[in-house]
């Protein structure tokens, strides 16, 4: 039960959110198999921290834009794994500005990473959790994409598009035994959200009903539980963890 013996392929594992799925996946018993962009040191920590826990971990560079690179880390989680019970898309970046002001290609960059990579993943993945009629597919959304935010429409609506692309995902492929989820954190401590001015991230702390930021472990328990076995009935969801910002 849980996710004890299953396989997960996480994206964006060597920091932040991602680092804490992959060690509460692999606390829980799943091997594991996760993407990064450019932190070659710290993925090599999150694996040995994994593997330290008991199981399997393999990290892999894949920038989750490109559907070569997609197919290249998916056939190797294969072959480390030999099979994917779960995936978690959790690779997203920002690059803020306001409406006016923002460039084209920050557009682009924030849809490509966070949209595109989380269909690009989904799509590999897809084929052999129909063979194997089991999936769990958990998708990092955020509470921007239900709630927008100034100075975000890129990030607001790559988070927005990973909901309806969640829901069609969930809808097409439920009577395959696969579930398609999303988690919308509100906002949580990592290098993410500490790249923001001092005078912002007060402001979105004194928006939290529950008055703090929360904790990448907060995000990860959750992740956890829509990737068990337990969770099978639940599909096409949002679940926010964010402390009761989008309420
Ligand atoms: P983070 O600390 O900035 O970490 C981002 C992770 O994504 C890193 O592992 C990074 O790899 C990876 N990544 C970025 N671009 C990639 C690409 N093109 N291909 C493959 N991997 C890529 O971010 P975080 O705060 O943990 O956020 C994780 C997820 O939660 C994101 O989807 C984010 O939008 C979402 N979220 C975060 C918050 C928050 O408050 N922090 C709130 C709501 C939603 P490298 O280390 O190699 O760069």
């Amino acid at each position: 039960m849980g996710v004890s013996g299953r396989c997960a392929v996480v994206t964006g594992g060597s920091r932040g959110i991602g680092r804490a799925i992959c060690l509460e996946l692999a606390a829980q018993g799943a091997n594991i198999v996760f993407c990064y962009a450019g932190s070659e040191e710290k993925a090599r920590e999150t694996a040995l921290a994994c593997e330290q826990l008991g199981v399997r971990a393999l990290a892999v560079r894949c920038d989750v834009r490109d559907a070569q690179d997609v197919q290249a880390m998916i056939g190797a989680a294969q072959e480390a794994l030999g099979r994917i019970d779960i995936l978690v898309n959790n690779a997203g970046v920002t690059r803020d500005a306001l409406l006016l002001t923002m460039k084209e290609e920050d557009f682009d960059a924030v849809l490509d990473t966070n949209l595109k990579g989380t269909y690009l993943c989904i799509r590999a993945v897809v084929r052999a959790m129909m063979k194997q009629r089991y999936g769990r597919i958990v998708n990092l959304s955020s509470v921007v994409g239900l709630r927008g935010n100034a100075g975000q429409v890129n990030y607001a609506a790559s988070k927005a598009g990973v909901i309806g692309l969640t829901k069609s995902a969930a809808r097409e492929l439920a009577a395959r035994g696969i579930t398609v989820n999303a988690v919308a954190p509100g906002f949580i401590d990592t290098d993410m959200t500490a790249a923001m001015p001092e005078a912002a991230r007060t402001a979105a702390v004194a928006s939290i009903p529950a008055g703090r930021m929360g904790d990448a472990r907060d995000v990860a328990r959750a992740v956890a539980f829509l990737a068990s076995d337990e969770a099978g009935y639940i599909t096409g969801q949002v679940l926010a963890v964010d402390g009761g910002m989008s309420m």
